[in-house]
């Protein structure tokens, strides 16, 4: 029997406030007067409550997210002794554990950033300790781990990498980006699909409880692959999830079949929606914190840097074709305005080279784009996924970004405002781990400029501020656009599954600043309520 949801406020983008919310089967058969009409119903009364699309999330990491979960808890802490303490009693209850792996550490409680390998020896010196930083573009190990990988003072730098080192080269315990990662990761035990299985359930329940009924995993490789696969098969994937796969310029060619048979893969899978594996990421840069977003201007604190391009022009725009030729989406993560421009050039001779179809191609955090690139985003249909919480001036960017790049070009950094002037569609992601997978934290931030719990209204660079019908619409609709699952997700209209969250409190009667508090009094999934 149909079931009427009435006496409350929803919301849903680009919508009035209207009542009445009728589902049959999971899925929404009318809304507003006509909710109404229909005799035969069951009627669930929300008692005025403010009720929204479920939260959706169009940049992160939940199986990272989920393995750190396993780990040392060291997210948030303010000293490296703080994270010492935590390491410390990790490993002491749990002496099996061969190698300690977690995060995320926030890099900017040390000035420069460069963590020594010391410090977590005196803790742990006995097995390999690998800390994540939350840039997720570094890690802090230990000496014995710098010792099983055989990194010294006569390893190279690897390309499009870095390697903190002393005054005699021998390696300082602080390594940036994937190569560097690499030389360290490499040497751990592989992951287990089960443990990886595990990752997604942990992963699963931390989205549902703060809201998040989709999202997309853009880093997954195959054996994280094989891991959703096994978990959409046993149940324990409880939300929908879009995949995109890790091109790199080194392995991309060899992974073209692989990608390809994945994909068919997810599209047998009984409910083929469940999962979409549509999608290809590419990293063209570091990260600013790291001095290796790739930058049109020098760094100051380097004059000779302008930051690390990870694809030749030729090589990226070789793999992005072959993939769009294949209809994957691509997902270019692309920080500095150089790696802005290079994704931009790339994606724009793709069009020129490859037939015409529904692309939507997303270029992911550009933090930085030259006034010149703006229009161009509208003009090839590029998607902007903005990370909202990172849309203050943050701890991290005032020690580690602002060094290094100056004021000027800082403020220039989440212009979104004049990103949405300039026609660019905007959608929303967490980047979780990277930062807290909590829509309700982040939507006001881009609102206020200000962390999320600032009072005092002295936000960043406040002319770039939005409203909150656009954050909140941003990390539903336009995120569910993104995903290609707009017919099916992302607003509160005829033929959408009956995916919707009950708030204790409306956000645009409360002050911006006590929008991170509302709690969510339910979310129904499918119609069916999951949580409360
Ligand atoms: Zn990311």
């Amino acid at each position: 029997m149909p079931t009427l949801f009435h006496n409350a406020r929803f919301w849903s983008a680009g919508e009035e406030i209207f009542d009445g919310l009728l589902v049959d089967d999971g899925v929404i058969t009318a809304t507003g007067k006509q909710a109404f009409e229909s005799s035969n119903k069951e009627c669930v009364d929300l008692q005025g409550a403010f009720v929204m699309p479920a939260f959706l999330d169009g940049h992160a990491h939940p199986i990272f997210g989920g393995r750190e979960a396993a780990g040392p808890r060291i997210n948030g802490l303010n000293t490296v002794d703080e994270i010492l303490a935590q390491v410390k009693s990790f490993a002491e209850n749990n002496p099996d554990q061969s190698w300690i792996i977690g995060g995320a550490y926030e890099a900017a409680i040390i000035e420069g950033g460069d963590f020594d390998a010391h410090w977590l020896d005196s803790v742990v010196s006995d097995r390999p300790v690998v800390l994540h930083a939350v840039d997720h573009h570094t890690i802090w190990v230990n000496s014995l781990a710098l010792k099983l990988a055989g990194v010294t003072s006569q390893t190279a730098e690897p390309t499009g990498a870095s390697i903190a080192r002393r005054h005699d080269g021998t390696p300082k315990g602080t390594l940036r980006e994937p190569n560097a990662m690499a030389l360290i990761l490499d040497c751990a035990p592989p992951e287990s699909i089960e443990s990886d299985v595990a990752a997604i359930k942990r992963a699963c329940s931390a989205y549902v409880k703060v809201g998040v009924t989709a999202a997309i995993d853009s880093w997954v490789e195959k054996d994280m692959a094989l891991a959703y696969l096994a978990a959409a098969r046993s149940g324990d994937l409880t939300i929908a999830m879009n995949l995109s796969f890790l091109a790199s310029p080194e392995g991309w060619r060899g992974k073209v079949d692989e990608f390809k048979s994945l994909r068919e893969e997810f599209a047998a899978l009984p409910d083929p929606d469940l999962v979409k594996a549509n999608s290809i990421k590419f990293l063209a840069d570091g990260a600013l914190s790291a001095g290796t977003a790739a930058m049109l201007e020098p760094y100051l604190d380097n004059p000779t840097s302008y930051g690390i391009k990870i694809w030749e022009d030729d090589e990226l725009l070789d793999a992005l074709a072959a993939f769009d030729m294949l209809k994957f989406q691509v997902h270019i993560h692309a920080i500095g305005d150089a790696a802005v421009r290079q994704a931009l050039d790339a994606i724009e001779a793709m069009i020129l080279i490859n037939p015409h179809w529904d692309r939507r191609p997303v270029i992911v955090h550009a933090q930085l784009i030259s006034q010149e690139d703006l229009p161009r985003f509208k003009r090839l249909g590029v998607i902007a996924n903005m990370q909202p919480l990172w849309c203050y001036l943050d701890p991290m960017n005032r020690a580690l970004i602002l060094p290094r790049i100056g004021s000027m070009r800082n403020d220039l950094q989440y212009r979104l405002r004049t990103m949405l002037n300039s026609g660019v569609k905007i959608a929303f992601g967490s980047d979780w781990p990277v930062t807290s997978e909590i829509p309700l934290r982040a939507v006001a931030v881009p609102v206020n400029r200000a962390n999320p719990e600032q009072r005092d209204g002295l936000g960043w660079n406040m002319p770039e501020a939005i409203s909150l019908d656009e954050s909140l619409t941003f990390y539903t609709k336009n995120i569910a656009y993104q995903m290609f699952r707009e017919q099916e997700r992302g607003s509160l209209s005829v033929g959408m599954k009956a995916d919707f969250l009950v708030l204790d409190h409306d956000p645009f009667e409360v002050d911006a600043s006590a929008i991170a508090l509302i709690a969510i009094n339910a979310l129904f999934q499918n119609g069916v309520k999951t949580t409360n």
